[in-house]
């Protein structure tokens, strides 16, 4: 049996390099090599995990199986692996700090002054080998967040040279920086790069492989200078050049041969080719569209599209699958109303209603599923869309004007969305939703169950609020069906009016499982609708 390996990925100079697509391009080559690999994700905040934080300030929050709320670069792995990830794939400064102070407490280190080095690098290391440990993977791929310099980020770049140290060559350290173009000089810089190496060098560790993100192309004297200056093998200087999709990314590494640098590094055969060809087959089909589907995608942070990242890459998936081009339409919640809705609604072929928090923007939401509902638009409400769904056809059809959840309205008489009774008694915000897949059954005749091609599924939830079971019947009288149902609790988790065109709401997050090899089918399915709609 061989060990396992463990590559780190930095970076440097700035943030939002992309060191979350680079090390999921590198887990896809190593898997298409035949590897068991991993993914994991290093946050340099205290946070305990991300559940808490506004999606402004690092997007949206990605959910894992086993029910951990983590960062949005877990979707990307999932999304470049087709691979689950768990609560172990992302760990923040706050949980190894939480860990090593429980520790405290419990008298582990008794006697000891409980101290960065050993005690929370140790911690940090535990972290990283518990993947590797039960032998489940060949590789582990672990993104350190941050740019190293951060005060933030020390403790864990500390653990990354000690495991250096401990591990030989069965760890790996890929750096990823940025290399400017200045227009007026005409030339690329690699001064900022040099600098980034330097700080790294002087945290003890020379990193392997230099991954160098630019907007231009990086001639050969380029990587060879910055070779010379990083003590790097000229071969491997890798350029990330800007790609119109993020997809090509596994392509373009593999063109310049990462996977192999590693595999050599963690001296493994290297044999053949990584067999990118269903990977391949899925960016002909998506350089191959022509025609557009036009999706407006209905929230209150679309001016940050990271809020809704998994929505987003759920529909372009669906939309490749469909043989489309994706045009997605950001439409602000709070700027929706019955004067404008026409102007902004009128000419999309699907709309989807996002999911979210409290009461801003939501009037925007009823409007857009009143105009879609009148108009019979195919329409998906994801978690508080379902919600909206269900609120809007609670005033509308069943005539209760101040029907509401519970959420936004705690007096409301016609409370169709409500808190679930075991949510009444919590206080504590962190982690205390429903999360984590659930199973569910879906109605036969339904068409999540023809989308599906099954009746029984599995999805992700994130949510404290849901359908009051108490309106079913008339709910399902007036003609809004109530066709999944969680098998234990009998919590009603999908919506669907049978007499319009394609009218959707899930409490669950389908998002979440939609990768490029295997995208949701219910996305796919809202898409087909939509493209049917536009072709009528
Ligand atoms: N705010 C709603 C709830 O907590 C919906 C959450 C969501 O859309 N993820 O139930």
């Amino acid at each position: 049996m061989v060990d396992t390996k463990y590559i780190f990925v930095t970076g440097g100079v700035v943030s939002s390099l992309g060191k979350g697509i680079i090390a999921a391009s590198l887990a896809r080559l190593l898997q298409a090599r035949g590897y068991k690999v991993t993914n994991q994700k290093f946050d340099p905040y205290i946070n305990i995990d991300p559940g808490t934080l506004n999606p402004y300030e690092h997007g949206e929050c990605y959910v894992t199986v086993d029910g951990h709320e983590a960062d949005l670069d877990l979707g990307h792995y999932e999304r470049f692996t087709n691979t689950p990830t768990t609560r172990a794939n992302n760990i923040t400064t706050g949980r190894i700090y939480q860990n090593v102070i429980d520790k405290e407490r419990r008298g582990d280190y008794l006697g000891k002054t409980v101290q960065i080095i050993p005690h929370i690098t140790d911690e940090i290391k535990r972290n990283v080998k518990l993947l590797g440990s039960k032998n489940e993977f060949d590789f582990v791929i672990t993104e350190i967040g941050g740019t190293v310099g951060d005060i933030e980020s020390l403790p864990f770049i500390e653990s990354v040279r000690q495991l250096r140290w401990e591990m030989g060559k069965n760890c790996v350290c890929i750096h990823l920086t940025y290399v400017p173009y200045i227009a007026a000089a005409k030339e690329l810089k690699t001064k900022p790069t040099q600098h980034s190496v330097k700080q790294l060098q002087e945290v003890g560790i020379q990193p392997d492989i230099l991954v160098l993100r630019t907007e231009h192309e990086i001639s050969s004297e380029v990587r060879k200078k910055v070779a010379l200056f990083c003590n790097v093998n000229p071969s491997a200087v890798i350029q990330s050049i800007d790609v119109p999709s993020i997809y090509e990314v596994p392509i373009k590494m593999h063109q310049q041969k990462l996977d192999e640098i590693v595999l050599a590094k963690t001296g493994m055969p290297i044999e053949g080719e990584p067999n990118l060809a269903p990977w391949e087959k899925f960016l002909h089909r998506m350089k191959s569209a022509t025609k557009t589907v036009s999706i407006g995608l209905v929230g209150k942070y679309v001016e940050l599209p990271d809020a809704y990242k998994s929505i987003n890459e759920s529909l372009f998936q669906a939309a490749t699958y469909n043989d489309y081009k994706l045009d997605l339409q950001y439409i602000h919640s709070e700027k929706l109303n019955e004067s404008n809705s026409d102007k902004l609604l009128g000419k999309l072929d699907g709309i989807l209603i996002a999911p979210g928090f409290g009461q801003r923007g939501i009037e925007g939401k009823f409007v857009a599923l009143k105009y879609a509902r009148e108009h019979d638009i195919p329409t998906f409400g994801v978690c508080l869309g379902m919600q909206c769904m269900v609120i809007e056809y609670a005033r509308d059809v069943l005539g209760y004007a101040d029907a509401n959840s519970t959420e936004m309205d705690v007096t409301t008489k016609h409370n169709v969305i409500d808190l679930m009774e075991s949510q009444k008694s919590i206080s504590n915000m962190g982690g205390t939703m429903r999360l984590g897949a659930y199973d569910c059954i879906l109605s036969p005749d339904s068409i999540p169950a023809k989308a599906y091609g099954t009746t029984h599924i599995r999805e992700r939830h994130r949510h404290r609020f849901e359908f009051n079971s108490d309106y079913r019947q008339e709910f399902e009288d007036a003609g809004m069906k109530c066709v999944g149902e969680n098998p234990d609790t009998h919590l009603v988790e999908v919506v669907e009016v049978p007499s319009l065109r394609w009218y959707v709401g899930v409490q669950y997050h389908p998002e979440y499982n939609s990768t490029v090899l295997n995208p949701n089918p219910l996305f796919v399915d809202f898409v087909r609708a939509a493209i049917e709609y536009k072709n009528k």
